[in-house]
Formats: C-alpha cells, sequence, structure tokens
C-alpha cells in the first residue's frame, strides 16, 4: 500500500485481520542511510562492528527481541544476524542479505569526502551509498516496521549483513556456512532497476546466477644462457604460442533457463541482427548466432566462459636467454562448468607438458538458481506495482556478490535491490557514488511486499 493514499485507510480494512500494512517510514529510513555512510567501513580501518552496532541499535529499539541480534566480531570486522522468528517452525527460514563493508574511497579524488553524507539536488552522496547500504537501510528500516507492528510471519525472517563482501569473504563463508539450511536468499546487493534519461522506469533485473571467477597462472621455465647462443625451449617463445592458442579457442556456447529468458526479453530492445541472433540463440542455441553475440564485449559474457590473458611477465636481462616466462589468465566461468575443467582445457590449449598451471587462491565456482515462480511472480508483482509496464527478466552477472557462496551452499539466491538508477548514476565503486532520494518510499514499499509475501502472513 503507498502512503498518503486517499484510500489507505479502506485498503488497511480490508486487509484486516492481518494488521496495518504500512511500509517503514521513508524520512527514517533516509535517516538511517545517511548515519550509515558516515561510518568508514572501508578494510583495515575496524568500523563494521560499529555499524552492526548501529543497525542493531535500531532493530532492538523496534522490539527484537535482544537473543535475537547477533553481532559476531570476526578480526577486524562482524557480521551481523537479525531474526523474525516464523509461526511455524517446520518452514525453513528466508533470509535476506547485504554488505556492510564498502570499497576505499580516496577523498582527495572526490568533489566531496566519501565519508560524510550529503544530499544535494535529489541525490544521496558517499562512498556505500549505492553499494550497498542504500538497500540495507531500506530492509533495516523495514524489519524495524514489520516488528513494531508485532507482525509474525509463518516464515521465520534472518537479516545476513556480511563485513568484507568487497574483499576476502571470509564473512561471507562463515555465514553461508550457518545458514545454509534455509529455503532461499534475497539478497540486496544484485539485480535492480533500471530508469531512463527521464528517470522512468525502464527495466528490472532479478539476479539468478553469477560467472564464477577464477585467476590461473601458467608459467614456463628454462635453463637459460648467454643470448649470443639462443635455444629452442625459450619461455618467452612458448609461452607467446600458448597465448595465441589460448586467445584463438572459443569456449564452446552454453544456455540456462537464466541466459536464455533474459536474451528474449532483451532481443526486442536491442533489435537488428544482434537482436535477432539473441533470440535465434535462446530458442536453438544455433552456435552461429552464440558467434556474432561473442563479437559484443556486452554479450559475450551471456553466452560462453571466457578466458583472457590479463598480466605478463618474463625475463631478466637483455643480454640473457629468459629463464621464465609467466602469464596471468583471468576467466569468467559460465555456470555448471567446474574450474577443474577450464584448467583441464587451459593445459590442453598450452599443450606443453613441461608449462606449469596454477589455480590462484581458492575460487570457488556456483551454479545458477532455479527460476522459482514464487520469487518470479513476487518480486515481479512489487516491481510492478511501483513501475507499471517495466519489463521484470532474470540476469545472470559477470561480477560476484555474497550469493556466490550462499549457491554453492545449496540454497537458492536472488539478488533484488529496490534501487532504480539512471544507467549515468551508476558510480559504484567509483567517484561521487550516489543515490536518488526520490525513489526511497517505493523501495520501502518493494521490499515490504516482497518479505509480507514470502514469508508469508
Ligand atoms: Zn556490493
Amino acid at each position: 500500500m503507498r502512503r498518503g493514499m486517499a484510500c489507505a485507510l479502506t485498503a488497511a480494512l480490508l486487509a484486516w485481520p492481518h494488521g496495518a500494512t504500512a511500509s517503514a517510514d521513508a524520512g527514517a529510513a533516509k535517516a538511517i542511510l545517511l548515519r550509515s555512510i558516515a561510518f568508514r567501513t572501508v578494510q583495515g580501518e575496524g568500523q563494521v562492528p560499529g555499524l552492526a552496532a548501529y543497525y542493531a541499535s535500531i532493530l532492538k529499539a523496534a522490539g527484537f527481541a535482544e537473543g535475537d541480534v547477533a553481532i559476531t566480531p570476526m578480526g577486524e570486522t562482524a557480521t551481523l544476524a537479525a531474526t523474525i522468528p516464523g509461526r511455524d517452525p517446520a518452514l525453513k527460514p528466508l533470509l535476506l542479505s547485504g554488505h556492510m563493508d564498502v570499497v576505499a574511497a580516496n577523498p582527495a579524488d572526490w568533489t566531496r569526502d566519501p565519508f560524510v553524507p550529503v544530499e544535494e539536488n535529489g541525490y544521496i552522496f558517499g562512498r556505500g551509498a549505492e553499494d550497498n547500504k542504500y538497500d540495507v537501510a531500506m530492509m533495516v528500516a523495514t524489519l524495524a516496521q514489520l516488528r513494531r507492528e508485532g507482525w509474525r510471519p509463518r516464515r521465520t525472517i534472518t537479516l545476513l549483513l556480511s563485513g568484507d563482501e568487497e574483499t576476502d569473504m571470509v564473512t561471507t563463508r562463515a555465514l553461508a556456512e550457518k545458514y545454509r539450511d534455509a529455503d532461499m536468499m534475497l539478497n540486496s546487493d544484485g539485480g535492480g532497476g533500471l530508469l531512463n534519461d527521464d528517470g522512468q522506469p525502464v527495466l528490472y533485473q532479478i539476479q539468478a546466477g553469477e560467472k564464477s571467477y577464477a585467476d590461473f597462472d601458467i608459467g614456463f621455465t628454462d635453463p637459460g644462457g648467454h643470448s649470443s647462443a639462443p635455444t629452442p625451449g625459450n619461455p618467452i617463445y612458448r609461452l607467446a604460442k600458448a597465448i595465441d592458442r589460448i586467445a584463438a579457442y572459443k569456449f564452446p556456447p552454453m544456455r540456462n533457463e537464466l541466459t536464455t529468458a533474459s536474451l528474449r526479453l532483451s532481443a526486442d530492445r536491442v533489435g537488428g541482427d544482434v537482436g535477432a541472433a539473441m533470440r535465434r540463440y535462446a530458442d536453438t542455441g544455433d552456435p552461429a548466432a552464440a558467434d556474432i553475440l561473442s563479437g559484443h564485449p556486452e554479450f559475450v559474457g551471456q553466452v560462453r566462459t571466457t578466458c583472457v590473458a590479463t598480466m605478463a611477465r618474463a625475463g631478466h636481462a637483455l643480454n640473457a636467454l629468459p629463464q621464465s616466462a609467466t602469464v596471468s589468465v583471468n576467466c569468467r566461468i559460465f555456470p555448471g562448468t567446474t574450474i577443474d575443467a577450464v584448467k583441464v582445457q587451459l593445459t590442453r590449449l598450452v599443450d606443453d607438458p613441461s608449462a606449469t598451471i596454477t589455480i590462484l587462491g581458492d575460487p570457488t565456482a556456483s551454479d545458477a538458481s532455479p527460476l522459482r515462480a514464487d520469487v518470479m511472480k513476487v518480486v515481479g508483482d512489487a516491481v510492478t506495482a511501483r513501475a507499471r509496464g517495466v519489463t521484470v527478466m532474470p540476469a545472470m552477472s559477470a561480477g560476484a556478490t555474497d550469493s556466490l557462496y550462499f549457491r554453492a551452499a545449496g540454497v537458492p539466491s536472488y539478488g533484488v535491490s529496490s534501487l532504480f538508477m539512471r544507467a549515468q548514476d551508476g558510480f559504484a565503486h567509483g567517484l561521487n557514488e550516489r543515490v536518488p532520494v526520490a525513489g526511497i518510499r517505493e523501495s520501502l514499499e518493494q521490499w515490504d511486499r516482497v518479505i509480507r509475501a514470502l514469508a508469508g502472513s
């Protein structure tokens, strides 16, 4: 229900006996957002626990029981878990998620101090305003309102806030391990709406899958020697041949229900040969259509795994045969493909038994979540209630969010941010990050509808 509408009272009466169903107050939600930006929750600053304590104080003031709000310190950061217990203990919980940390920001580069929240020209500016403090503020305000009403959902609701999503994701892994026995997770840090230049909503994406991220180092070595006496084992030559083969290779085209749905829904908007290729690929899997899409950097990631050389280092002196050459290759892996399978393919392409191929770090792959009818309907209805006529489509993103570890743990996860932005206002991770103030009331209504419907009244 929209606050302030003439029919509000009638609607509230119709909703009886479930009680009042007003979404949270927009002014209160904005105040939470502004206050939260002032916490410098960059890695190493140690301010995430303070922000968690601030959110916890709001939830407890609204009536959350002491034992239902838990802050768990982890090194200099922390996690927050806040629960509204459900009436039916047989139902697995609904998780809501976001992150409290932000990407570093250099004040010297910003027009304004990134950690002094400012409201100006209809925007709130500050590091983390978009990523992810806006939606965290909306969820905290909504849960506080639901608690104040004394609302008892059928299904337990747990808000999980991680503390190092932008860096190490250690807190994310801990949360995914602890809360893996859940019905699903709604992640505020993915998906969301697009406004056109005039500020009218045109598109909303539900993020239901992510490509996995993995880096490989491919190394070649040789005894070396004097450059006046070249040998065939030169590591730079071997590296160059291997890179040529990797560059020329196309991983097989892949589709899933997520990418076929989003390609079909995007085909008309894109139009022309590319739009036609989108439809043909979605409908038939035609590899020629996949190749047309692969010619466009903005679409290649939607049709196949991609690997690209990103860094190289070799040699040690101008007059010596190189003793080593190494290239780093970054891969964005289509859901359903394992990181080991990509390594096997790279090994085949390198075709040099003396080369070493190393996976860097400890990457995790995740499958796409199924496009659950309840999520698509509830989120679709909540979005079209605020933005009539908008196209709601599933989406697979190229970057990773906390959903990665929850999907890997078996929890279907959906990016359903309540933020609608113009493309030119998207400055997440960048300078002068901002969010429009005008959408706050509708964001609160969206969360209110989605949470009530999926947790059950
Ligand atoms: Zn984020």
